[in-house]
């Protein structure tokens, strides 16, 4: 039974929310000027807790673009935003990780001396070469994901669509909207180095409709190209999630990978980074940052370098005078931050701050929305009583690990039960019960 309802709602688990995409796109793409940064800051331990090898030590200088750090599972290379001098390594909060860790700073000395370019790939390359630029190039999933770029293209076989994700579904964030409108032709230069990367017959650039500056520009940029398609998508919560865009426009699911139906995806920030290593011999130093919410008066995308605090970021906005929550991302998927001391990564693509609101629980009302919007097909309040009874067995049974914390069970609940949050505790009880058992 458990089954079959996991694969009817399989379809229909998204909704319409309110997007408050105007916010940040009423003010132009703001540059923030560099000298405001004094010091980046490099965080040292990668989220599987194994540190980076560092090539620098304090006292070396160190331009932008020079190789500072590598993460050693995947072999994913770090480079400095700013030119000058390697001051410390101190402790600081990783956000990501929501730990202290080790952090190389760089002190800015306002120069920005570049390093010399990365190599160039043409696109008549090789797949093995296109692979290894990418991979030399340190880029990674700029959705949020942060997954290693090559590590999908490596000796991937029988890929016949590359799909370009820019449908940011999450509310208040447009980075990509912005990137999109700005960087078009870098858009479908990048999709195409990952098309030949795969040898993949076509590239759908995904984007969700109504966003017609965006898409216009990228009609224009794949003009040229009769492989490469650009496909409005309906406004549905949680569109940009891989499964939901996958069955939206193949009619196909998978079990772990996308490849497994032919088909790689990544976001088209991603793509954009592509094209910047390959093309112009530029690894991502620095990005762009959606600064919104409903806390923000003078919301905006800013463009910063990497390793900036956060508080250097937050000084640029007026934020109102109310008791504020700081997320780091979207409201549907992040949680807040504890302060503002961290630094942004190249996966941080925005900052949103809400008023505060606290909302007080009521008794589950079992009446099933949670389990009906859920994208995944899971049962949440079924997984909570498991969970509540640490019942190991059922949490495997009812698949808790697909859950994917989109957030839309926590939206729904009519009785405020903070069901996100749940699940993500159940989840962790239930890894470390597994791993017990290894
Ligand atoms: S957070 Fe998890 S359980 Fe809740 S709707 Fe999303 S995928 Fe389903
Ligand atoms: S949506 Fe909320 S009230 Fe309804 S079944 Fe789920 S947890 Fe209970």
């Amino acid at each position: 039974m458990e089954g079959k309802v996991m694969k009817l709602f399989q379809t229909v688990g998204r909704r319409k929310i309110p997007g408050y995409k105007s916010m940040s796109l009423e003010r132009e793409l703001v540059v923030l000027d560099p000298k405001k940064v004094e010091y980046v800051y490099f965080p040292l331990v990668a989220a599987n807790n194994v540190p980076l090898e560092v090539f620098v030590k304090e006292g070396d200088k160190v331009k932008v673009g020079t190789k500072i750090a590598l993460k050693q599972q995947f072999s994913v290379p770090l480079f400095s935003s700013v030119s000058g001098t390697v001051r410390a390594i101190e402790k600081r909060l990783d956000v990501t990780t929501g730990r202290p860790c080790d952090h190389l700073v760089i002190k800015n000395d306002f120069k920005m001396t570049k390093e010399k370019p990365l190599k160039k790939v043409e696109l008549d390359a090789s797949k093995e070469d296109i692979v290894a630029a990418i991979k030399e190039a340190g880029i990674v999933g700029l959705g949020g994901a942060n997954f290693p770029t090559w590590v999908k293209y490596n000796n991937v076989k029988d890929i016949h669509t590359i799909l370009i994700n820019a449908v940011e579904c999450e509310p208040y964030l447009t980075t990509d909207y912005v990137s999109c409108s700005l960087n078009a032709a870098k858009v479908i230069s990048g999709a195409r180095y990952l098309q030949k990367a795969a040898g993949a017959s076509k590239v759908i650039v995904a984007i969700k409709v109504k966003k017609e500056q965006a898409c216009n520009c990228l009609k224009e940029a794949a003009a040229p190209y009769p492989d490469i398609e650009v496909r409005e998508v309906p406004d549905r919560y949680p569109m940009g999630w891989e499964r939901t865009l996958i069955q939206t426009i193949f009619k196909k699911q998978y079990d772990k990978l996308p490849s497994e139906i032919g088909v790689i995806v990544n976001n088209s920030t991603t793509a954009i980074a592509v094209h910047d290593a390959l093309v112009e011999g530029s690894p991502i130093v620095s990005r762009i940052v959606t600064v919104s919410g409903n806390a923000v008066k003078n919301a905006a995308n800013i463009v910063v370098p990497v390793g900036i605090l956060a508080e250097t970021v937050l000084n640029e906005f007026e934020v109102e005078e109310k008791e504020v929550v700081l997320l780091v991302g979207g409201p549907m998927t992040s949680n807040p931050a504890k302060d503002v001391s961290f630094a942004l990564t190249v996966c941080h693509g925005a900052l949103t701050l809400l008023e505060k609101v606290v909302y007080r629980p009521v008794a589950c009302l079992r009446c099933g929305s949670c389990t009906a919007h859920c994208p995944a097909g899971l049962q949440p309040i079924e997984i909570l009583r498991a969970f509540e009874g640490r019942d190991y067995e059922r949490l495997e049974k009812l698949e808790t690990l697909r859950c994917v914390d989109c957030g839309l069970c926590s939206y729904v609940c009519p009785s405020k039960i903070e069901v996100t949050d749940m699940m993500k505790k159940a989840k962790t009880l239930l890894r470390v019960h597994q791993s017990r058992k290894k």
